[in-house]
């Protein structure tokens, strides 16, 4: 039950076979190993022990695949954090996570100078060359600065392949994420050996991953949907991993036609510039699954990218806390558009009232779930741990029904149910009637406080071009909703604000709404 040794057993048994491909060069699974060992001994001689926390500052760069595998094999715990980050939010995880190395891209040598001033706990620094020869910029640091800071490539070149032994149980914590959650600072969710392995197993095997498999990872690494899906599900199974190192629909395109690619994974954003991306389809033509999660996928867009594209797009469900999946559709039976599907093997989903207990089909409550996947609990928070896990079950602050053939459909998040006048509004159904108009490309519903219904809707809605009136889209809302669900307030904007794996921020929104 362990990443680390089975890639190396796959090294072992065809060392050969491509682990991954990056800007034109593949690396195999032999030579994969190998770095990942040399770094592991690297990071051992730096004093990185065993329990140790090492932060990563990285992007889609093999730096991370490396620096990931070589953390989990000397049993240290790995936190992936957003290079885009603010200072602060930065200097948060890594006070928070107790860190003691971190690994960077070579754009944050800078903040080396702060860290050293204000993170005394920090060790070492290793920053991770992409290009340009940072020589210069190492040597203007403090001395300080440099005594703690150590370059990636040097460290693989000054270090022999001798890792010393350690033993990694499958409940030793693998990684911690720090996860936006619903108020407040963010909470480290601790993801142990068994977590991250289990859910890796399951989400390939649902998907039918095979050493064929070519799999395209556009998707941020740092978070957990790319981590399990397009990292260690393939690298697992034996497939090969194609880097990108950012989301771009051009570099998309011909990174599936060069190399082939046979799944593509991305959160519903994607799937919207790509399908209206004036690209040459027959690039996807070797794609056989292309699998969307992280957030609702509008079924417009669903449609439009499978008709475009000839490829059946699977959406599933997951949440960091759940390493992450927990449904997916299934590839052997029908594809249900707008469901998040069945609950993968090993996992249960099951939806619930406030009281814990089972509604019936169709009814919505919050869904909770149960397996190998569930995390050991949030990094010293052992309340906030007893809220979100009751008795095994991980409740995820999501509302959800179930039909009668065991499918899952997510009707929104419990925090951003809209009460007007009494009635329940879920901002996802108006949002979904607004993406079916055609000269829509984007939009978000929210609440915002009515001195009469309590709440009222408003929407936020990017248009192709501006041919259509607000006017004219809360008349086609109209016709297709109950009066109370048509948003009252209609605002144009160029586009909307998206967390860094493209996830439409519903708060900034609100934010901007206070504001005004
Ligand atoms: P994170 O922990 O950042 O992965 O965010 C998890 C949250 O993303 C979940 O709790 C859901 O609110 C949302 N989410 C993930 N997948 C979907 C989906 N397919 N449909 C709707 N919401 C989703």
């Amino acid at each position: 039950m362990n990443l680390v040794e089975r890639v190396r057993q796959t090294a072992l048994e065809q060392p050969e076979k491509h682990a991954y491909h990056f800007l034109g060069r593949d690396t195999t699974y032999g030579e994969f190993e190998q770095t990942v060992s040399r770094f592991a001994a690297g990071l051992q001689q730096l004093g990185v022990e065993k329990g140790d926390h090492v932060a990563f500052l990285l992007g889609n760069t093999p730096h991370f695949l490396i620096s990931l595998y070589a953390t989990m094999r000397i049993g240290a715990t790995a936190i992936p954090v957003n290079p885009m980050y603010t200072q602060d939010e930065i200097a948060y995880i890594i006070k928070n996570g107790d860190v003691k190395a971190v690994i960077a891209l070579d754009m944050l040598l800078p903040l080396v100078e702060v860290g050293v001033k204000v993170l005394p706990q920090v060790e070492s620094y290793i920053i991770c060359e992409t290009g340009q020869d940072i020589g210069e910029k190492m040597n203007a640091l403090s001395n300080d600065a440099k005594e703690k800071t150590k370059l990636f490539s040097q460290i693989l070149a000054s270090t022999q392949n001798t890792v010393e032994p350690v033993s990694v149980e499958e409940d030793d914590v693998a990684i911690i994420l720090y996860t936006s959650g619903t108020t407040g600072y963010p909470k480290g969710a601790m993801l142990t050996h068994r977590n991250l392995y289990s859910n890796a197993r399951d989400v390939g095997e649902y998907l039918s991953m095979t050493t064929e498999d070519r799999v395209i990872a556009t998707l941020p690494v740092f978070h957990v949907f790319a981590l399990t899906v397009v990292v260690n599900a393939p690298l697992l199974q034996g497939a090969t991993v194609l880097l990108a190192p950012r989301f771009s629909p051009g570099e998309i395109y011909d990174l599936a036609g060069s190399q082939k690619a046979t799944v593509f994974a991305g959160v519903p954003t994607m799937y919207n510039f790509l399908h209206r991306f004036e690209g040459d389809t027959e690039k996807f033509s070797t794609l056989r699954l292309a699998v969307s999660g992280g957030a609702p996928l509008p079924v417009q867009v669903l449609h439009d990218f499978e008709e475009k594209f000839k490829v059946k797009v699977s959406e599933g469900y997951g949440l960091s806390e759940a390493s992450p999946v927990t449904c997916f559709n299934p590839l052997d039976r029908e594809r249900k558009a707008g469901s998040i599907g069945m609950s993968i093997s090993n996992v249960e989903n099951k939806v619930v009232d406030e009281y814990g207990i089972e509604v019936p089909v169709g009814e919505v409550g919050e869904l909770i779930v149960r397996g190998p996947n569930v995390m050991k609990g949030y990094y010293k928070m052992p309340e906030e741990t007893a809220n979100a896990i009751r008795g095994e079950w991980l409740y995820t602050g999501d509302l959800a029904k179930k039909d009668e053939d065991g499918y899952f459909y997510i009707v929104d998040r419990k925090k951003d149910m809209i009460i007007v006048g009494g009635f329940n509004v879920y901002p996802r159904e108006v949002e979904e009637v607004l993406f079916t108009h055609p000269n829509v490309v984007e939009a978000a519903v929210i609440g915002t406080p009515d001195v009469n219904l309590g709440e009222a809707v408003q929407a936020y809605v990017v248009l192709k071009d501006n041919s259509t009136s607000i006017e004219e889209l809360q008349e086609f809302c109209a016709k297709r909703l109950v009066k109370y669900k048509v948003p009252t307030v209609i605002e144009l904007l160029d586009e909307l604000p998206k967390n860094s794996t493209g996830k439409i921020l519903r708060r900034s929104l609100k934010e901007i709404e206070k504001v005004k």
